[in-house]
């Protein structure tokens, strides 16, 4: 399990919200201060468009790679059961169908999780408030290449 840490405002110190403290997630790349109006970043989330496409397969893997590989599994064990003596047609079934199988519940995760971040995006408010985070980080740091403004899509 991600450990998770506590998000709070950088000007009034009001408690966001808890997230977590390593790897990158799916998300909005900041949360607005109900309190007080800042914008504060979430540096572990980016929306998925946002990603490039290291972070892309990365994140795929990630996500999924694990049950991938443990859906290779009946097809290596079906290979040394039957040794030289295998079925290709059952051997190339059981090595397409079980990664197939195993990893299509987390899949559906992921695909939901980049269903919501496009919902967002698709949002005009929501992707005014990003262009306003984004050029005010870049004004903060001097390079932010995935916050850059500039880079991100426009809707259609
Ligand atoms: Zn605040």
């Amino acid at each position: 399990m991600a450990r998770l840490v506590e998000l709070r405002c950088t000007s009034c110190d009001s408690f966001l919200s808890r997230i977590r403290s390593t790897g990158m997630v799916i998300g909005s790349p900041f949360q607005e201060c109900p309190r007080c109006g800042a914008f504060v970043e979430r540096n572990r989330c980016r929306e998925w468009d946002l990603f490039d496409v290291a972070a892309k397969t990365g994140y795929f893997l990630g996500s999924l790679g694990a049950w991938l590989a443990l859906g290779l599994l009946p097809g290596l064990i079906y290979l040394l059961v039957r040794g030289r003596d295998f079925d290709p047609r059952w051997l190339a079934l059981a090595l397409v169908a079980g990664p197939l199988f195993a990893a299509a519940i987390p899949a559906l995760g992921l695909a939901q999780r980049v269903r919501r971040s496009r919902a967002r995006m698709s949002d005009p408010m929501y992707r005014a408030k990003l262009l306003e985070f984004g050029r005010r980080a870049a004004r903060e740091r001097a390079s932010v290449p995935t916050l850059d403004p500039v880079k991100i899509p426009r809707s259609e």
